[in-house]
């Protein structure tokens, strides 16, 4: 087989043979390979030292970083709880200063007591326990050898692993599928116990012995599965399903979650008690045999495995399909299925999944409710390698929900925009693959080719540039334009080819060789986040060329009429460039203050998303003038309003400058799309900005949140009337605008006593009344999900104790 070798990052390990259940649907005992009757029970100390001193060869042959290590059986518990200690100690030390070991057990949860907790949590171990939902659904085959349930027991293991000194050894459900039960009511009862994370198993089947199915259906699977995954948006997504965050994940162009979808190279193995090493245990099922490879952890490295055909067969993406499944329009999601379930006698794997009808629907149901616009066109590769959905702990999303919000609130809500962003730019690359003509995007591409290089050499470098806000305006402003495009129509060239300016951007800013066509629009050649070279009577179609330079750390700009030099310290133009030179280049400023730095964002062509013409280029005084009163502003709200100043120094990257309204009128305005930025005209004074800041950034990890978690249902089509507008407001509006007042209603309680006199007070009356009364309307609104309740309740209970304060008499009666 050939191809670049694949390291494994996962290993399953044997520790024990035999089982304290007697499940009818399990693939070790019930199914075609019985090779567990002729294994020892216990794998032995000397074949776990040997596995680890394998694992230790591979990961710093492959410099890996981490190596994860499932402690499974039969059922790991019979090995007892000190064995399982001298396991993990054997494993940690075997890896200690060569990779990180991620440590788990994967139990039946029967077992599991206060002695085994104890060693898990003294050795670093995490806990996923299997359980198949309610207690009639779970005991239908999760039953010991006498015919009786388990159910009691393992609800009883998983209630020992939520408490406190445990909770955080507690790594998720496994959930196996029976369509004799309820799905909604499994669904139900997982939640209940308040897991981590959730997955959903396909029962183990192939083409030789299919799956139960009602007479008639096709995709009983896929209709189960969508009952839950229809409640499951219902309720806010409140916890991660691996299935469904899979899809959604591989639909954007990043990495399969699980081995049981996706075209992600399998890179698991497995070590039997005895010390040989089998493929994924599951092709147990197929037939007799299925997983041996003839090898063992003494004789033979991980290497000799990986190249084994049977496990190399598993890592080929596409190439490794069958002809049905290549043409398949869900295959990046689907990847054929779980790779036993291919097998038929006769063609081997060679086949679409025995759940193929199921997948299929399934995936094509996720992707259209979760994102129609990135739902036109699917490539396998290159992609840039998106992360899984994100979560956030409770306590942080608590401290949102009140109104605020630290650094590591806003690292969760910066990583989950991070994600969304690399998969929106690798929609875009994919949807216009073949949809635009190779000549017009050629910039595109080479861009693409370049990121993509980057990505693997220095991601951080690509994240620097992705993590501008005005990205993911640029992405969806093509997703939106490509899905309505025809396939001969070219315009929208000059936006993809934006692509080569992004990637050029992250080279100088990795500070990498490259050299780029960077395409001119509107007169412009733009790096985002760096700053743009304007050239003059350029037509549609031109481009200059950027090189990066990282030896001095300039770049270079070839224009027909010169090439120019702009240095990397403080990204101008070197003095001995063109005589030109201060028209020409004009470099993102940024505003500063003690531990904030801002761009005060004037040349991004996509800054222009906020519903108000954003200004042109400023001069030298207007931007003295936000600087001057940029920093008071911060001043202000570090010494008055402290609470919201670690969110904003964490999460705020850009003010857009935007023109200034009617008499005086005060302007500000976010953008969903741009996490980090708040536009606005410069207000009358250094406090006005501070308040506008705090308002405005309220809007900005609301959208956030609200790209993480449904807080409401979004089929709820009602307006409702609010204090602060006019017009009344769908419910998305008004969960907004009550986040929003919560925190200028805490600006005025606090700037009332500093400065402004009566006024501040009746400000403070108005808000702290109108904003209350919101959110008692998002309270009893109906159409909030679970999650959304309790943020909703977060903010009640911050301004509740703000009604009962006192303010001068005639402060509620002032307009
Ligand atoms: S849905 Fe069916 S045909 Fe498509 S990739 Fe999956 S198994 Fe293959």
């Amino acid at each position: 087989m050939n191809g670049p070798l694949v390291p494994f990052r996962q290993l399953v390990l044997k520790v024990h043979s035999r089982c304290d259940l007697a499940c009818d649907h399990c693939y070790v005992y019930e199914h075609q390979d019985q090779s567990w009757r002729i294994r020892p029970k216990v794998m032995s100390r000397e074949t776990v030292a040997w596995t680890a001193m394998r694992l230790a060869e591979h990961a710093k042959t492959h410099g890996l970083d981490e190596f994860r290590v499932v402690l499974h059986g039969g059922e790991p518990l019979l090995a007892g709880p000190e064995r399982l200690r001298e396991m993990a100690r054997t494993l940690r030390d075997g890896l200690s200063g060569v990779c990180d070991l991620d440590l788990r057990i994967h139990t039946n949860g029967v077992l599991l007591d206060e002695a085994f907790c104890r060693v898990f949590a003294e050795e670093g171990v995490l806990v996923g326990v299997s359980v198949d939902g309610y207690a009639e659904a779970h005991d239908r085959h999760r039953r010991y050898a006498d015919g009786r349930g388990s159910y009691r027991q393992v609800v009883r293991a998983i209630g020992l692993l939520r408490t406190a000194p445990y909770r955080h050894l507690y790594a998720g459900l496994l959930c196996t599928i029976d369509l004799a039960n309820d799905p909604v009511a499994v669904y139900e009862a997982l939640v209940a116990l308040d897991p981590p994370r959730i997955e959903f198993l396909l029962p183990h089947a192939t083409w030789d012995h299919p799956p139960h199915r009602p007479p008639g259906s096709d995709t009983a699977y896929a209709d189960w599965l969508l009952a839950i995954f229809a409640r499951w948006r219902a309720d806010g997504r409140p916890v991660p399903i691996r299935l469904f965050d899979s899809v959604i994940s591989t639909t954007l162009g990043g990495a399969s979650l699980t081995e049981a979808i996706g075209l992600q190279p399998s890179d698991l193995v497995v070590v039997e008690t005895d010390g040989t090493y089998e493929q994924v245990d599951s092709l147990k099922t197929a037939y007799g045999g299925a997983p041996v490879t003839g090898f063992d952890v003494v004789h033979h490295d991980l290497d000799v495995v990986a190249r084994h055909p049977g496990i190399a067969a598993r890592q080929q993406g596409l190439a490794g399909l069958c002809d049905t499944c290549r043409a398949c329009p869900v295959v990046t999601s689907c990847g054929g299925g779980l790779y036993p379930h291919r097998h038929r006698t006769g063609t081997g794997f060679a086949n679409p999944s025995v759940f193929c009808p199921d997948l299929k629907q399934l995936i094509t149901e996720v992707r259209q409710a979760m994102w129609p616009e990135a739902a036109a066109g699917y490539r396998p590769e290159p992609t840039l390698s998106a992360r899984p959905r994100h979560g956030m702990p409770a306590a942080q999303l608590r401290e949102l929900a009140a109104g605020f919000g630290g650094r590591d609130a806003l690292g969760h809500l910066e990583q989950a925009q991070r994600s969304v962003r690399r998969a929106l730019v690798a929609a875009v690359h994919d949807t216009a693959t073949g949809l635009t003509p190779g000549a017009d995007a050629a910039s595109a591409q080479e861009g693409w080719d370049l990121l993509t290089q980057i990505d693997t050499d220095q991601p951080q470098a690509v994240d620097a540039v992705l993590a501008y806000p005005f990205l993911r305006v640029w992405a969806v402003h093509c997703l939106e334009r490509l899905r309505d495009s025809r396939p001969d129509d070219t315009s929208q060239a000059s936006d993809l080819n934006h692509l080569a300016g992004i990637a050029m951007a992250a080279a100088i800013r990795g500070g990498l060789p490259a050299r780029l066509s960077v395409p001119v629009r509107d007169g412009f050649a733009y790096l985002p986040s760096i700053g743009r070279f304007a050239v003059p009577g350029a037509d549609p179609g031109d481009t200059v060329t950027v090189e990066s330079h990282p030896a001095d750390g300039t770049f270079t700009i070839e224009a027909g009429d010169g090439t120019w030099t702009i240095t990397s310290a403080t990204r101008t133009l070197d003095p001995a460039g063109p005589a030109d030179r201060g028209s020409r280049w004009q470099a993102v400023r940024h505003l500063s203050a003690p531990g904030l730095s801002v761009a005060l964002e004037d040349t991004d062509p996509f800054r222009d998303c906020y519903g108000r013409p954003a200004v042109a280029r400023l001069g030298e005084e207007t931007v003295t003038g936000w600087q001057s009163q940029f920093a008071m502003a911060w001043d202000l709200i570090q010494r008055q309003h402290g609470a919201y100043a670690p969110g904003l120094a964490a999460g705020l990257t850009a003010i857009v400058p935007l023109t200034a309204g009617d008499a005086g009128r005060e302007v500000s305005a976010t953008a969903r799309q741009a996490f980090g930025a708040v536009a606005a005209a410069l207000p009358a004074d250094h406090a006005r900005l501070a308040l506008l800041l705090i308002h405005e950034f309220q809007h900005v990890k609301l959208g956030a949140v609200l790209d993480m978690f449904d807080l409401f249902d979004p089929a709820d089509r009602r307006l409702f009337q609010v204090a602060w507008r006019q017009d009344p407001r769908p419910l998305e509006g008004v969960l907004q605008g009550t986040y929003a007042h919560v925190a200028v209603t805490d600006f005025w309680r606090t700037h009332r006593h500093t400065a402004e006199g009566p006024s501040g007070h009746a400000q403070f009356a108005h808000w702290r009344a109108a904003t209350a009364e919101a959110i008692e309307i998002l309270a009893g609104c109906g159409s909030l999900t679970p999650l959304g309740q309790t943020f909703v309740e977060g903010m009640r209970d911050s301004v509740n104790p703000w009604l009962s304060e006192p303010v001068p008499a005639d402060a509620e009666s002032r307009p």
